[in-house]
This record gives C-alpha cells, structure tokens and sequence, in this order.
C-alpha cells in the first residue's frame, strides 16, 4: 500500500475519478439541484456521501489542485500561489514548474505501485504540475492538438474526444475535461483519473443562474456516465467563488501598492498578487488574498494594524501566523498576509490592474470566504464523523481508503 506524505492509499479496485471542480461555491450544486438541472447530483447527494470541505487559502487554483493530489497542505507540498515573488532572485515569477514541488503526488506513487493513473486538466498550467514524476496519460483540454506519446502518454486526443479543441476562454474547455474522461473511461478504463476544469463559467455566472446552471447540467450528464462505467467518483473544488464589486456594480478593490506607496513611498514595499496568471482577463488579477514584502526596518506590527483597520479587511496576518494558521510555506510568503472580506478584492496600484475586459461584474475568490467546497462521494460511507473538518484534499483518501 504505497505511502505518500504521511498517509497510506490503498490502490484502486474500482476505476476511481477524483475531479475538481474550479471555483465550485457549494450553492452553485444547491442551485443546480433546485433548478432539476443536477438528476445524478441530487440522487449521489441522497444516496452517496455529501460533507462539506474547507480548501486551502488562499483559496486559489494551484495551491488546492496541488493538495488534492497530493493529500496535504501548501506547508508540506510548496505551491502556496499560482505566482510568487522569489526573493533570492528578485524577480517575480509563475509557480508553474515543478522545482517549486516540494512532495511527490498520489498519482505518482500509485503509478510506480502499478495502477495506471490519467490525469486531465483544462489549462495548461497545471499539467506538470499534476502530472510531475507520474507515469501514465496527462494532458490539457488547451493544448489537446499537441498531444504526443512521449511528453503526455497519449496522441490523437482530438479524434478520440470527436471535439474540436476548445477556446481557453471558454466552459468548452471544462466540457472537453469531463468528454475525454469518459471516453478515456470507455476505452482504457484507467485504474485512477483525476479530472481538473476551469473556473470561466464561475468567474462569470452567479449560482442558479441560467449559464450557471447549463455548466452544472452538463457536468452532470458526463458525471452520470461514469458513475455508470462502474466508477468510484469524488468531487470536489479548489475553491468557492463570491461577488466582488461595491453597489454600483464596480470592483470594490483596495489597492494595497498605491497605501503602502503613500505611506513608506514608492516602491518600498512590494505588494504580491498570488491569483496572477497568465489568464487573468476574467478577473483582471484581483482577488480576496494578497501578500506584502515590507523594507528593512519597517514596523511591522505598525502595518498590520494600519492594514488591519482599512475598511474590506477581514485579516491581517504575520509570515509567521500566516503560516501556521492557514500551513503555508513561510519562506515563500511576504511579511505580511493580507485578507479581504467577502465582497472586497485588494490590488496592487490602480494602474496596475486592466479592467476593462470585464464584461460582467467581478466575481472572484482567495480569502476565506472562499473556503467552503463540496465533498461528495458516489458512494454511501458509514461512520464519517460529520464534525470533524474535512479539506478537499481529503478526497483520494475518502476514494480509495473508504469508498471500495
Ligand atoms: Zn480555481
């Protein structure tokens, strides 16, 4: 029973799909029940296991994909942003590699232990990340048309699918997530799939709403087939998704470069965005969690408290709170960590930030706010202590140690 990161993980006897559904706020699977656009869901939610989750914060993409497949948090594993400032350089730099990995994943080690593992991903991003010292089929919906044998264990992705590859801005690309898992399901049956969408549709439309609602139809549809292909099925989220704007329907943002240049002047401090990527065009880089180098010298507990009083502030924590609090890696986070309320996003400088291409109003995430995420199993596991808290990266322990 191969051991990763502390905890055992009994190999798959069932096919088993662990998928992450990007920014999935539990009320969008509430308001997809009600609106009798979710027939699978609603009957797994009768039938099966449904606990709700805290993910990890900042409750962004990367560092809650890499916790699920890796079953611990960013302390243990490293990933801690989609983006950081590397101080021994001095640059800025995208936490897209895997020499940023600090803990091999499940998937690895069920591979090397003989099951054969796929992983799917809507962006590209994730992929080496996801699939990193993995044997067995990995690729994005993004890059489909390239898949090859030698760099993602598979080729002719497109022609197996029968879509054509997806826009990157687009609920295609999740579609295309969910259609390659069942096709790959009929015909290599995988021993263990791990299924990553996209957030665009979250980013955009408000639970119960009809966009909102013919995403959650159609992951539906696909969810029913696998569940009648046999598999064991865990979902879950990387992180919830709240509205982000003031009444007048703007962002409501603080920007945190422009107080900190007011107060210590320009450029002392820097201010670090960890939601940046290079997609940014739905939520122009703002979201809920951001976190502050200060200069030498700096009164920090000063700060903190100036920041801590600003209106839209929910936090302000220490590296060193931060890290034990929310289990960070404290040598790759700032200073100071800074979290907004619900409905408040921090920035850097205004100038900074393009909002322009948002076409509707800011919906994004990072904060605790955002921390509640579904939990849901297909199968029924008796004896689960509903008290206790459970985290996404719960979810292959639940699968393969609990469900079979
Ligand atoms: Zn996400």
């Amino acid at each position: 029973m191969p051991e990763v990161n502390g905890r055992s993980y009994r190999p798959a006897r069932q096919p088993t799909v662990v998928v992450c559904v990007d920014g999935c706020e539990p009320e969008y699977i509430a308001q997809g029940v009600a609106a009798g656009a979710m027939p699978w869901m609603q009957r797994t939610l009768q039938q099966g296991t449904a606990l709700i989750a805290d993910c990890v914060v900042p409750t962004f993409t990367n560092p809650n994909n890499i916790s699920i497949v890796t079953g611990v948090p960013p302390a243990v594993h490293g990933i801690c942003g989609n983006y950081l400032y590397d101080p021994a350089s001095g640059t800025e730099v995208m936490m897209n590699d895997p020499k940023w990995l600090r803990a091999p994943t499940i998937l690895a080690a069920l591979a090397d232990a003989g099951q054969r593992c796929t992983v799917v991903t809507a962006k590209d991003k994730l992929r080496r990340l996801l699939g990193h010292g993995m044997q067995g089929i990995c690729f994005s919906s993004e890059k489909a048309d390239n898949a090859t044998v030698a760099e993602n264990g598979i080729a002719g992705v497109l022609e197996l699918v029968g879509q054509p590859l997806p826009d990157v801005y687009s609920a295609a690309l999740s579609e295309f997530v969910f259609a390659a898992g069942v096709r790959l399901m009929q015909t290599r049956r995988p021993d263990v799939m791990y299924l990553s969408t996209t957030d665009y549709i979250q980013h955009k439309h408000a639970p119960g709403t009809p966009g909102a609602n013919a995403f959650y139809a159609m992951m539906d549809r696909y969810l029913g087939e696998l569940d009648a292909l046999g598999c064991v099925i865990a979902l879950t989220a990387d992180h919830g998704m709240n509205a982000k704007t003031g009444m007048d329907a703007r962002p409501d943002v603080i920007y945190l470069q422009d107080l900190l240049d007011g107060w210590l002047g320009a450029a002392a401090a820097r201010v670090i965005l960890p939601i940046t990527d290079p997609y940014v065009v739905h939520h122009g880089a703002l979201g809920s969690f951001a976190t502050v180098y200060l200069p030498a010298g700096s009164d920090r507990d000063a700060l903190a408290a100036r920041l801590a009083a600003l209106r839209g502030v929910e936090s302000v924590h220490t590296r060193e709170q931060a890290a034990a609090h929310f289990e960070l890696p404290g040598d790759r986070i700032g200073d100071l960590v800074v979290i907004s309320e619900r409905s408040t996003v921090l920035g850097t400088s205004a100038a900074r930030h393009d909002l322009s291409a948002l076409e509707v109003p800011l919906r994004s995430h990072g904060g605790v706010s955002e921390q509640r995420v579904p939990l849901i199993l297909n199968r029924r596991i008796d004896g689960l202590d509903a008290q206790r808290r459970w985290r996404n990266f719960d979810a292959f322990d639940l699968a393969l140690n609990h469900a079979q």
